[in-house]
């Protein structure tokens, strides 16, 4: 049977994304994009930066003017999805409506882990996830005089470098070792620890929390106490403590779920009829020895999109784009190409006091993960020859002024 019904779950990066590729690609059956935040579908990655820093306006941050949601006959229904009835193929609304499908793609994205602790539910504790979020927090900044900050992840600490500008005494507490330990290199971590200190930030690595505490007088977190018995004064706490995908309405309509809704290469679930992708999806990954990872960045989710539009249009192909990610901090732009799982070798190229260098990732000698501070060309060029058996070796990589754009060059397979 044709597909003439589409309905997306999720108005986030992927499910606009899937649904402009689906018009972008002659698809001209009904198409419903179903999302459960207010206002007109926009990008998430401004909120804990320029947003934040009030540098850009709402309006800029939107994928598109509302105008393009008429023009490409796209509905945009602004709802929750409660549930799926897969074998009437409809999913029910909290309004009471009730869509049916030919095809559902469930691009539901994550929501933020919240803090269990004593003292979590205070007033002043804040977590960024939404536009309403961010609208709550950025026009506190400015009065802000000393924020706890707990997770050293991106989110954490593009928070604690826009909250150090603004001129706030910043307390970043983390259980691990380093900034960013789960998804960067040590010698890059470094590089950030360095700069975030330069910028007045203080780390309080291994340490846990054990509760907030108000002053006494109001509802308002006035204190942290550390696991380690330190009291730090606060008068805010900026949580980034990871995200749990939102995959509940996909197990409760049996969808295979582990850690996110389970598909396979071609991003389907275990119902032929229903698509997921992006945040809230867990997808075998050629990057990774084909295990099943969750991967929370724009570009896979706007990756996975254009692959389940194009397999929906008669163009199918499994999906295997190269992992790519960014993150802004102060003046340091962080890109970061393939993934640097088992990375059990790194070789620094360029200048650590300049914080302009790349930190090459090899596993068992095999290049895996480039990670690019203020290098932008190096990212390009790494996604170039990640994407390819490249022969670069880490014995190349350690010759003095080691240029990765003049070996790609020198190195490019002939066409
Ligand atoms: C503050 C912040 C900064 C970030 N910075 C970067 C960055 O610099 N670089 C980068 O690559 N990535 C960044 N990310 C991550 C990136 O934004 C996500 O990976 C990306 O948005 C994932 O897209 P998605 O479509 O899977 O989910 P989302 O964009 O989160 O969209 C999911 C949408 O579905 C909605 N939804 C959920 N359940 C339902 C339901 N039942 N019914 C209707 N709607 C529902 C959600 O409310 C949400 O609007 C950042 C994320 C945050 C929060």
């Amino acid at each position: 049977m044709s597909i003439q019904k589409i309905v997306v779950i999720g108005a986030g990066h992927g499910g606009f994304q899937v649904a402009a590729s689906l018009r972008q690609n002659g698809y001209q059956g009904a198409l419903q994009l179903v999302g459960d935040e207010p206002g007109l579908p926009y990008q998430r990655p401004p909120l804990s930066k320029a947003y934040m820093l009030g540098k850009i306006s709402e309006t800029a941050m939107l994928f598109r003017p509302a105008e393009f949601y008429q023009t490409e006959k796209i509905e945009l229904i602004q709802d929750s999805v409660l549930s799926i009835n897969r074998e009437a193929k409809t999913v029910d609304l909290n309004s009471g409506k009730v869509l049916s499908y030919d095809h559902l793609i469930i691009a539901s994205g994550a929501r933020n882990r919240l803090l269990t602790l004593p003292g979590a539910d205070l007033e002043g504790v804040h977590g960024i996830k939404t536009r309403e979020d961010a609208d709550v927090l950025a026009p506190l900044l400015g009065s802000i005089k000393k924020v706890a900050v707990i997770g050293a992840g991106f989110i954490g600490l593009e928070f604690a470098a826009v909250a150090a500008a603004q001129g706030a005494e910043v307390h970043v507490i983390e259980l691990g070792e380093r900034p960013m330990q789960r998804a960067i290199s040590a010698p890059m971590s470094d590089v950030f620890r360095l700069a975030h200190e330069g910028w007045g930030v203080k780390f309080h690595f291994g340490t846990g929390i054990s509760a907030l505490e108000s002053d006494g007088n109001s509802d308002s977190v006035a204190r942290l106490l550390t696991t380690d018995g330190e009291a730090i004064e606060v008068d805010r706490v900026v949580y980034g403590i990871g995200v749990i995908p939102n995959a509940e309405i996909a197990s409760e309509a049996g969808l295979a779920v582990d850690n996110g809704i389970v598909v396979d290469e071609m991003l389907l679930t275990s119902d032929p009829n229903i698509s997921s992708l992006g945040d809230v999806a867990s997808f075998p990954c050629v990057w990774f020895h084909g295990q099943h990872i969750r991967l929370e960045s724009v570009q896979n989710a706007v990756d996975q999109a254009r692959t389940i539009a194009a397999r929906l249009t008669d163009n199918s192909a499994a999906y295997k784009a190269l992992p790519w990610f960014w993150t802004d901090q102060g003046d340091l732009k962080l890109q970061i190409a393939g993934l640097s799982i088992g990375c059990n070798e790194t070789v620094v190229v360029g200048s650590v006091d300049d914080r302009k260098l790349s930190v090459l990732c090899f596993r068992d000698g095999e290049l895996i993960c480039v990670e690019s501070c203020n290098r932008p060309g190096d990212h390009m060029v790494a996604r170039k020859l990640l994407a390819r058996v490249s022969g670069l070796t880490p014995d190349i990589a350690k010759a003095q002024d080691f240029d990765i754009k003049a070996w790609e060059l020198a190195n490019r397979p002939s066409a």
